[in-house]
């Protein structure tokens, strides 16, 4: 492509991209007037009920998403966590012991997705690790890549190579400007640093089982761009300016919560981007959504549908039927299926356009 000239990651309009027209239906033109959670009202759940895809019902859990504490040496402007070097929660070996017993009591889980704040900085982050793989579970590490720079984390690359921690990393654009702009001074620049390290390790090389994939969020109020495209372009560019390689780009849409939800409040745009997120809501998205098969264990062991509920303090929608609301509370995971997902407002982030996880695109 003319490098140059297409650099730029397109702020763009609010139609793009759109669900299928059929998808659209009356959800289009609400306005958005839902709050707090539901596993039978609101807007989502009507939403879902229009579409004969009411309610939303877990599969078998695939994946325990682990958010091992908010502490995280940076602050970002986008982040749904409200993580940063201030904040103290911190799993203790106490929680993560117990998160290793329940993955023994469950060999159908098989991926552990550590998340944070900045999960490596969590003193009990390479024990978990070991003992993860001891069971034999791949693990995936949400990796900021400035975190490779902090003291005492100098061997932490090796460490995740070692192990071979599957690394997704947040780079929002492969401009300097751009990443600053969300991610705070001196993130880009750290951030190239570590990938090149990453790569002279193996990570993200054709062929390696060292995956590393990075993640795009948008930089304002409205939806990524296609996955696939923007993949190529981000391939194109960070190969050519940087000789750095990845596996794939995973784009993740904004939730209009916590920092975010602050930043649209203040710019008089929360409620545009949730008419946006409305707007868009594609059906074809909600089999694939991620609380489906994925159970999420705050740092003080209560149990969620997602990383975003869990930041929103919404109980794990099963715990009405089994009562399980901590990691205390659960052995066989087998007793969730079937059980109904806490949806909320939010919840329209996810199902916009060609949807969001923390896989990516779910479309
Ligand atoms: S988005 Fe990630 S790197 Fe940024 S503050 Fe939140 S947890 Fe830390
Ligand atoms: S925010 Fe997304 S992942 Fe979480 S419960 Fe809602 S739809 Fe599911």
């Amino acid at each position: 492509m003319g490098a140059a000239a297409t650099l730029h990651l397109p702020v763009l309009p609010l139609a793009q991209p759109g669900p299928p027209a059929s998808a659209k239906g009356s959800a289009v033109r609400r306005s958005f007037s839902e709050g707090g959670s539901s596993t039978s009202g609101g807007e989502f759940a009507k939403a879902l009920r229009e579409h004969g895809l009411a309610p939303l019902v877990r599969a078998r859990v695939t994946t325990l998403q682990v958010n091992v504490g908010k502490f995280c040496n940076m602050a970002c402007h986008h982040c749904h966590v409200e993580a940063g070097p201030k904040r103290t929660e911190m799993m203790p070996r106490q929680v993560a012991e117990r998160v290793v017993t329940l993955l023994e009591q469950n060999p159908g889980v098989e991926i552990v997705d550590l998340t944070g704040g900045a999960p490596e900085l969590n003193p009990n982050f390479r024990w978990l690790v070991r003992q993860i793989r001891r069971l034999d579970r791949r693990i995936i590490d949400r990796c900021n890549l400035t975190v490779l720079f902090e003291p005492g984390m100098e061997d932490l690359a090796e460490f995740l190579a070692a192990h071979e921690v599957h690394i997704v990393a947040s780079l929002p654009c492969y401009q300097a400007e751009n990443v600053e702009k969300q991610r705070g001074r001196g993130a880009f620049e750290k951030s190239i640093a570590a990938l090149k390290r990453l790569n002279v390790l193996g990570y993200g090389q054709p062929g390696s089982a060292l995956e590393l994939d990075l993640v795009y969020n948008p930089l304002g109020a409205f939806l990524p761009p296609p996955q696939a495209a923007l993949e190529a372009n981000y391939k194109e560019e960070l190969a050519r300016l940087f000789g750095i390689e990845f596996r794939q780009l995973l784009t993740i849409t904004n939730m209009p919560i916590k920092r975010f939800a602050d930043f649209l409040e203040r710019t008089g745009k929360l409620e545009a981007y949730m008419g946006l997120l409305v707007n868009h809501f594609n059906p074809a998205t909600v089999p694939e959504l991620m609380c489906r098969s994925l159970l999420s264990v705050a740092w003080n062991g209560t149990l969620h549908d997602c990383d975003f509920n869990q930041m929103l303090d919404i109980a794990l929608g099963a715990s009405s039927t089994t009562g399980a609301r901590t990691i205390w509370d659960m052995t066989s995971l087998e007793a969730l299926t079937g059980c109904r997902v806490a949806t909320g407002s939010h919840c329209f982030g996810c199902t916009a356009g060609a949807g969001s996880s923390c896989g990516g695109a779910l479309r």
